[in-house]
C-alpha cells in the first residue's frame, strides 16, 4: 500500500492535506488506521446490487462529505467503528465471497482508498472476478477517477445537490454540484452505464454507472434540477435511482433542519419529472422506503430487512 497517500492527505475534494499516517484527521475525521462499522452481505441496495444474495458491503468509518441529515450518521458523523489491518480486510473478502455475494460493496470509500486499492489488487491477483462497486457520494476528487477506474467495475455516486446553496448549508462546501458533476463525467466516459440493466435482479450488474438521488424534505426544486441537469448532461438512457425513504436523525433537530419525511406529494412530483424527462432505466421507491433498512450501527446486523430477506 503506498502509504504517501495518507501522509499528506488529498484524498478526496477536501484537500486537508493532513499527515493521517502520524494520527492527523482532516474533514473525515479518520487517520490512516483503517476502520469499518459493519461487514457482511446487504440485501437493501436496488436489485441489480443485491440479487438474490446479497451486496457484499464495507461500510467504513468516517466520510469526507458529512452532511448534515446522513442516514448512516453514526459512522459518518459520530465515525463508529472499529479497526482493520490489510490481512483482517483480505479475510472478510474471501468469506463474503464465499457467502455469494454478488460483488463487493465499498460504502463511502474515498478516505480509505489506499486500503480498498491494495485489497482488489490482491483480490484480482487471487483470481477473484467479483465486481467491485464504489458506493459514493458523489463528492469524489475528480482527479482520483482514472485510478479509480482501473480497478473499479461499478460506480454508484450520489448526486445530491444541484443547488451550491443548499449544498453550503449541508455539507460545507458549495461547490458539489460542480464537482459531483466533473466527476460522473468520468465516471460514464471510463466505465459508461450501467450493465446488464435488470431491474428484477435476476442477473445482478456487472459493470457501469448508475446516479443515485435522495430526495430531501422541502427541497423539490433541488431534486427536479439534479434530474435536469443529468438528462442535460447525459440523456435519457442514464440509470438512476429516485429514493424517498429519507428519515430524519437526531442532528436534524439540533440543526433545525429537514425534521420531516418527504411528503408523498413531493416525491411524487419528483417521479413525475423523471417520466417527463424521458428517463428509460430508473429504480423508483415503493411508498415512502422500507424502514427496516434504516441502520442502526449500535447493533451487530445494522439492518432488520437483512435479517428478513437473507
Ligand atoms: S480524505 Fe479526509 S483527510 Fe483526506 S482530504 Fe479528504 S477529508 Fe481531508
Amino acid at each position: 500500500m503506498n502509504a504517501n497517500e495518507y501522509q499528506e492527505c488529498r484524498l478526496c475534494p477536501r484537500q486537508c492535506d493532513v499527515n493521517r499516517s502520524e494520527g492527523q484527521r482532516g474533514y473525515c475525521q479518520e487517520t490512516a488506521v483503517c476502520r469499518i462499522a459493519s461487514v457482511g452481505p446487504h440485501f437493501g441496495e436496488e436489485p441489480s446490487f443485491s440479487g438474490r444474495h446479497g451486496s457484499g458491503a464495507f461500510f467504513f468509518s468516517g466520510c469526507s462529505s458529512r452532511c448534515i441529515f446522513c442516514q448512516n450518521y453514526q459512522i459518518s458523523l459520530e465515525n463508529k467503528g472499529y479497526e482493520v489491518d490489510e490481512a483482517e480486510l483480505f479475510r472478510l473478502a474471501l468469506s463474503l465471497i464465499g457467502q455469494g455475494v454478488h460483488n463487493l460493496n465499498f460504502v463511502t470509500p474515498d478516505h480509505f482508498w489506499p486500503h480498498i486499492r491494495t485489497l482488489c489488487e490482491n483480490l484480482r491477483a487471487r483470481g477473484e472476478t467479483i465486481p467491485f462497486l464504489l458506493n459514493c457520494s458523489g463528492y469524489q476528487e475528480p482527479a482520483m477517477i482514472e485510478a479509480y477506474a482501473r480497478l473499479i467495475d461499478i460506480f454508484m455516486p450520489d448526486f445530491k445537490f444541484a443547488d451550491p446553496q443548499l449544498a453550503g448549508q449541508c455539507m460545507h462546501d458549495a461547490r458539489y454540484p460542480v464537482i459531483a458533476l466533473e466527476s460522473l463525467r468520468k465516471m460514464i466516459e471510463l466505465n459508461g452505464f450501467l450493465t446488464p440493466w435488470d431491474p428484477t435482479g435476476q442477473e445482478t450488474a456487472r459493470h457501469g454507472v448508475l446516479v443515485r438521488h435522495l430526495v430531501l424534505p422541502g427541497c423539490v426544486e433541488n431534486s427536479l434540477n439534479v434530474l435536469r441537469q443529468l438528462a442535460a448532461e447525459f440523456g435519457r438512457k442514464l440509470p438512476l435511482s429516485i429514493m424517498s425513504q429519507f428519515e430524519p436523525i437526531p442532528n436534524c433537530e439540533t440543526c433545525r433542519l429537514f425534521t420531516t419525511r418527504v411528503a408523498a406529494a413531493d416525491y411524487r412530483r419528483v417521479c413525475d419529472e423523471v417520466e417527463s424527462l424521458g428517463f428509460e432505466n430508473v429504480y423508483i421507491q415503493p411508498d415512502l422506503g422500507d424502514m427496516d433498512f434504516m441502520p442502526d450501527f449500535n447493533r451487530d446486523e445494522p439492518f432488520d430487512g437483512n435479517k428478513r430477506d437473507k
